[in-house]
């Protein structure tokens, strides 16, 4: 059970800390207990009664309980019915609470009062642990519940003498922190006296200490990982005056300034020695693909080649449709390589990749990652929107030359979250939107108004722009939204818009298939595109100014805001129209997000509140570290101070041996689980 939660080790239960403290020191006998006050008292079940409702869960629950005072307290809870069964006469439990008073019965009460269940058989050493104190409370492990976990922690701290403290000297001194042991066993049992609030938001000076540990190895490991990288000999490109004019060439708009400046900073890194490794972060729209164009001129101009990665055929697709013709102009040929594209056609380009005659290659990750071979590989540009993970390095150190890699997302992640996730990376941001662009109106209809989201489509259509119609991917059934896809062209096609070319797009089409759809509706052949999430990234038609999302709340807060960012690209008014089936609170409040907002930082928060980190990071390969205690929602200051000791010390390290030991320290404790592969 207690594997179940990782806790494998001895160091792992130390490391296993309370979420949340209780202070039962002031412990009361019933007789002493005066309305008002928060107290502990040790109690006995004398009678019970079950009111209200009759319905099970429904009606009120009703304890009265008695001590060695011989005096009585009342303990109700509402919808209590579930502790019938378990709060039966003569069961000894700690209840813990508000002490109030019930004047039509004249007699003390608590409302719904913590409560913990005391067996016979503790010894009375133990159960000085959970009662007269402040407590420390654990997420339980399976069946392993706090109290047994208090035991445990408590048990295995007297069995250890002094733990070896790896933080190193001159941090610890510098920033007065409690030794290792002591911080442990004070996060675990609080010395009486010290504030519960103070506890409960994590900054009792143990506290802060483990946080910051936790933070500063996982800092020091990225720093490491970085230093490491500017040692690898990269390629140095130049930036001349032709790279200049052909940029200048390549550019279809006048770029804006956050546009300027990030190139700025792509160009310089480039121009180093070493390899860069840079994530390019805008909100979706504000026009990173031509920034990557840039990028990869500056590449091919000195020589190298290029290769773009997509997370998906279709965007990868789509950024070919994209680049081709943007590269065409300046004399580079592009391909496109998937995996449904057929083998003797693979063949040939990998040959022409292996031997430096094609220049560009677009494809997915896994194509790219398998077994193809570049000449020249300059640059790697990799677009994994808002997904994360796809972060190591894979292969691409060829011939001792390593190329340069620009990640570009459209997740707007709050700054100190992303240096955390992207810690081994610069960062540009582009937070200017191209001029001219207008609020996409968002409305919200429920499906029985599905009509005026359809007149809405016509009227947009006429005046002569585009509409795609989004269907969900239901959990782990492409094929069922393929279905509901299929079905929704034939109706709209056949009965809705029987005078308006409707086109089709999901993941089941062949790529040339998929490719044909997204070309006709590009050039304006199909002015409705029906499609599955497929498109949620990286699809660009100008020309398309309606977003109409069905079972919009089967959507994560982020995929709206991506779905939406498809429409809105050019300088007529846009509209994006939610459709709801059945909506929950936390459905409601996404939807009522979207309406009110278009700013993808406050999306991106809000999806993180109503998701909680690790939700909204993606699982196992979200890439963002299973912190023991340190949160980084709410410690960003912690993180902050963390990052600034970690950079000073691999910076400048006391001593040789001192850097050789944290490098040790990290490989053995923290590499597995941050996942800093290349430490050490
Ligand atoms: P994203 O950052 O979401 O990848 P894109 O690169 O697809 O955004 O750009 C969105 C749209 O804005 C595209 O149609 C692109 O041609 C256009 N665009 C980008 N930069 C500018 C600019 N400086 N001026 C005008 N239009 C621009
Ligand atoms: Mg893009």
């Amino acid at each position: 059970m207690l594997q179940s939660r990782g806790l494998e080790t001895v160091e792992d239960l130390i490391n296993y800390f309370p979420f949340r403290y209780e202070d039962r020191s002031n412990l009361k006998t019933i007789s002493q207990l005066a309305p008002g006050e928060l107290a502990t008292v040790i109690a006995e079940v004398r009678s019970t009664k079950i009111s209200g409702m009759r319905r099970r869960n429904i009606g009120l629950f009703e304890a009265e309980f008695t001590d060695a005072s011989r005096a009585t307290i009342l303990g109700k809870w509402f919808h209590g019915a579930y502790l019938a069964d378990r709060l039966t006469v003569g069961t000894r439990v700690a209840l813990f609470g508000k002490i109030e008073f019930d004047s039509y019965r004249g007699e003390l009460q608590m409302m719904h009062p913590e409560m913990e269940f005391l067996s016979g058989e503790d010894d009375e050493a133990e159960s000085a642990l959970h009662t007269g104190r402040i407590v420390p409370v654990y997420e339980a492990a399976a069946k392993v519940n706090t109290r047994t976990l208090r035991v445990l922690v408590h048990r295995v701290l007297q069995e250890i003498a002094e733990l070896e403290d790896h933080l190193p000297e001159a941090v610890r001194n510098h920033l007065r922190f409690p030794s290792r042991t002591e911080a442990i066993r004070t996060a675990h049992f609080p010395p009486a006296g010290t504030p519960v609030r103070m506890l409960n938001e994590f900054r009792s000076p143990a506290q802060f200490r483990l946080i910051f540990e936790e933070f500063f190895w996982l800092e020091c490991g990225l720093e490491i990982k970085r230093q490491r990288a500017r040692l690898m000999p990269g390629i140095e490109f130049q930036l001349t005056e032709r790279v200049r004019e052909q940029i200048k060439k390549l550019l279809p708009f006048k770029p804006t300034g956050a546009q300027k400046r990030v190139l700025k900073e792509i160009a310089d890194d480039m121009a180093q020695p070493c390899p860069m490794n840079r994530l390019l972060q805008g909100d979706v729209g504000s026009g990173k693909t031509i920034v990557g164009a840039e990028a990869a001129v500056i590449a091919l101009e000195n020589g190298y080649q290029v290769a773009l990665l997509a997370p998906t055929e279709i965007l990868a697709a789509q950024h070919y449709l994209s680049l081709k013709p943007l590269l065409r102009k300046v004399g580079y040929e592009v391909a496109l390589l998937t995996g449904s594209s057929n083998s003797r056609e693979k063949q040939k380009l990998k040959e022409m990749l292996r031997n430096g005659m094609l220049p560009v290659a677009i494809g997915t990750h896994a194509l790219i990652e398998k077994d193809v071979e570049f000449a020249r590989l300059g640059l790697v540009i990799i677009d994994e929107q808002h997904r994360f993970g796809v972060m190591q390095r894979f292969g691409l150190v060829q011939k001792g030359v390593t190329p340069d890699v620009l990640v570009m997302t459209a997740t707007p992640i709050p700054r100190t979250l992303a240096m955390t996730i992207y810690g081994d990376l610069d960062i540009s941001v582009i937070d200017e939107l191209p001029p001219g662009r207008k609020k996409i109106i968002t409305k919200h209809y429920s499906s029985d108004q599905v009509e005026i989201a359809y007149s809405a489509m016509r009227r947009e259509v006429d005046a002569g722009g585009q509409a795609y119609v989004v269907y969900p991917v239901i959990e782990e059934s492409e094929t069922q939204a393929m279905k509901a896809a299929q079905q929704m062209f034939e109706h709209l096609s056949r009965e809705v818009f029987p005078d308006i070319p409707v086109g089709l797009l999901h993941g089941r089409l062949g790529s040339g298939e998929k490719e044909a759809a997204m070309e006709a509706f590009k050039s304006g052949r199909t002015k409705i595109l029906v499609s599955t999430t497929v498109i949620e990234v990286g699809v660009d038609v100008p020309n398309a100014t309606v977003m109409v999302i069905e079972q919009a709340e089967r959507f994560g807060l982020s995929q709206l805001h991506q779905l939406r960012g498809r429409v809105g690209r050019g300088g007529d008014q846009s509209y994006c129209l939610l459709i709801t089936e059945k909506l929950n609170d936390t459905g409601k409040e996404r939807i009522r997000t979207m309406v009110e907002s278009q700013d993808g930082f406050v999306i991106a928060e809000m999806d993180l509140k109503l998701r909680g980190p690790g939700e909204f990071f993606g699982t196992k390969q979200s890439g963002l570290p299973s912190l023991r205690i340190a949160n980084i929602l709410r410690d960003p200051d912690i993180l902050a101070a963390a990052r600034h000791e970690a950079r000073a010390f691999v910076e400048r390290p006391p001593s040789q041996q001192d850097f050789a030991k944290a490098v040790t320290y990290i490989r053995d404790h923290w590499q597995r689980r941050y996942g800093l592969v290349s430490v050490g």
